[in-house]
């Protein structure tokens, strides 16, 4: 691997890095991270004065971007008056945090269980669920991503959950619909959507109602693909659990805050789960924090028993003025119907168009600021661009085409063999267009690979 070149800043930065980070989902020798010397807004910069429009909103989890002056002067400003305090007191940060959540949130989820990220909120879920129901099993999907803790990787349905996981205990996956890559040969997403729910429904019946607490699905399946669900698919899902008394988790971790257009990605579906997860865009990941919003009958249960669960530093004093301050500003600058609008009326658009165009574009799919372009070798077979879990030398094309993406200012979001576009939810017009014929170019260098 070149290194890239460094000023001296810059490199003593990486020197440390490279001597004492331990860096996570990586062959510790084989990475070459960036060192950034800054960021605002969209943008990100290095040492070298290379500045890149950030097409990942970091893990996509900057909301409304980098360095925002409200959300710096209220952590700022929580630092200063009480920085820190134990979560079995009520203290303003995290109450103004929790009630503008539950304020938001669909339904009667109007108790908030704050955690530090995305991984433990599925953990809290699925054990308030299993506690709930006096259940064991939970049914979740293949092609999903819930977290790097143990049982969320056991959760997650994609290769990250391989080499982390032996057979858990109670958990069992089942496929959710994605028509492009069809495991129910159907050809209309009417047909998916069926077939799907017959699955699901047949899954739980061959695994015995009575076993299973809860059905954990991304509303909108992130990291494996931003494959929007069909209409009616998740409304299913509700009926199902109703009649088996089974508890149902929607994951909006990666799609909640904004980033779907909606405050929460449950609102295109018009669902309403009994426990949502969210994290990152709550507080734009400024300080790590997470939490499981909880419907009214299983706040209940935990009523007069207690709950034996809980974090050192939930609902983090820092992290819940972040959140508070953050909604504050997606709400007074209007950064969920600014990320709808650009959505339908400029990235849609501008995807749909580089798929007629390029030919290593097999299916754009997304809303929002929530997109993937799915990279095939072959529009007709829909064969991946690489392997599934590609590395190495079988991954060049993709390499090749992130690079490219780099050389024209914008830093993708590449997952196998697909690229997402998941910039800022209020990420600025011009500057979104500009890095989006700059992934038009990239991919001109992914087509030498059809
Ligand atoms: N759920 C979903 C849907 C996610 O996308 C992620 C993170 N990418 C997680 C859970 C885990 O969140 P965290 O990394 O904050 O633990």
């Amino acid at each position: 691997m070149t290194p890239q070149p460094h000023s001296a800043a810059g490199a003593a930065v990486k020197a440390a890095d490279r001597a004492h980070v331990f860096h996570s989902w990586s062959a510790q020798e084989l990475i070459d991270p960036l060192a950034v010397a800054g960021a605002e807004g969209s943008y990100f910069w290095d040492y070298d004065g290379n500045r890149y429009l950030d097409f990942t909103s970091g893990l996509v989890f900057t909301n409304i971007g980098y360095q925002h002056p409200k959300v710096v002067a209220a952590i700022q400003e929580q630092a200063a008056t009480l920085s820190t305090f134990a979560p079995a007191f009520a203290v303003e940060a995290r109450s103004e945090a929790a009630r503008l959540i539950a304020e938001r949130t669909p339904g009667d989820l109007d108790k908030i269980f704050f955690t530090n990220g995305g991984a433990d909120a599925v953990e809290h879920a699925v054990r308030m669920a299993r506690l709930h129901t006096g259940r064991p099993k939970v049914l979740s999907a293949y092609r999903s991503y819930h977290g790097g803790t143990q049982q969320a990787i056991n959760l997650s349905g994609d290769p990250r959950r391989w080499a982390n996981d032996s057979g858990a205990a109670g958990v069992v996956h089942f496929w959710a619909p994605f028509l492009y890559r069809s495991r129910f040969y159907a050809e209309t997403e009417e047909q998916e959507c069926a077939r799907a729910l017959e699955h699901l429904e047949s899954t739980i019946v061959f695994e015995g109602p009575a076993t299973i607490a809860a059905i954990v699905l991304e509303t909108i399946p992130g990291t494996a693909g931003i494959m929007v669900p069909p209409p009616g698919y998740l409304a299913g899902v509700r009926r199902l659990c109703d009649t088996y008394g089974i508890v149902f988790v929607l994951d909006e971790v990666m799609a909640g805050f904004g980033r779907t257009g909606e405050w929460f990605a449950a609102d295109l579906f018009d669902v309403v789960p009994d426990l949502m997860t969210f994290a990152k865009g709550v507080n734009s990941g400024y300080v790590p924090l997470g939490g499981v919003a909880i419907c009214g009958e299983i706040a209940e249960t935990f009523g007069k028993r207690p709950y034996p669960g809980g974090l050192t530093y939930s609902g983090h004093p820092l992290a819940c003025a972040a959140a508070v301050a953050t909604i504050g500003v997606m709400a007074e600058e209007g950064v969920v119907e600014h990320a709808a609008r650009l959505g339908a009326e400029v990235v849609g658009p501008a995807l749909r168009e580089l798929a007629e165009r390029h030919p290593c574009v097999g299916e754009v799919r997304g809303v929002g600021m929530f997109w993937a372009l799915d990279l095939v070798r072959n529009k007709e077979t829909r064969e991946p661009l690489v392997p599934y879990n590609a590395a190495g030398e079988a991954n060049a094309p993709m390499a090749a085409f992130a690079a490219a993406a780099k050389a024209g200012g914008v830093w993708p979001f590449v997952n196998m063999n697909r690229t997402h576009v998941v910039p800022p939810c209020n990420v600025n017009e011009e500057e979104l267009k500009a890095g989006l014929a700059a992934l038009d170019a990239a991919l001109s260098v992914a087509d030498e690979h059809t």
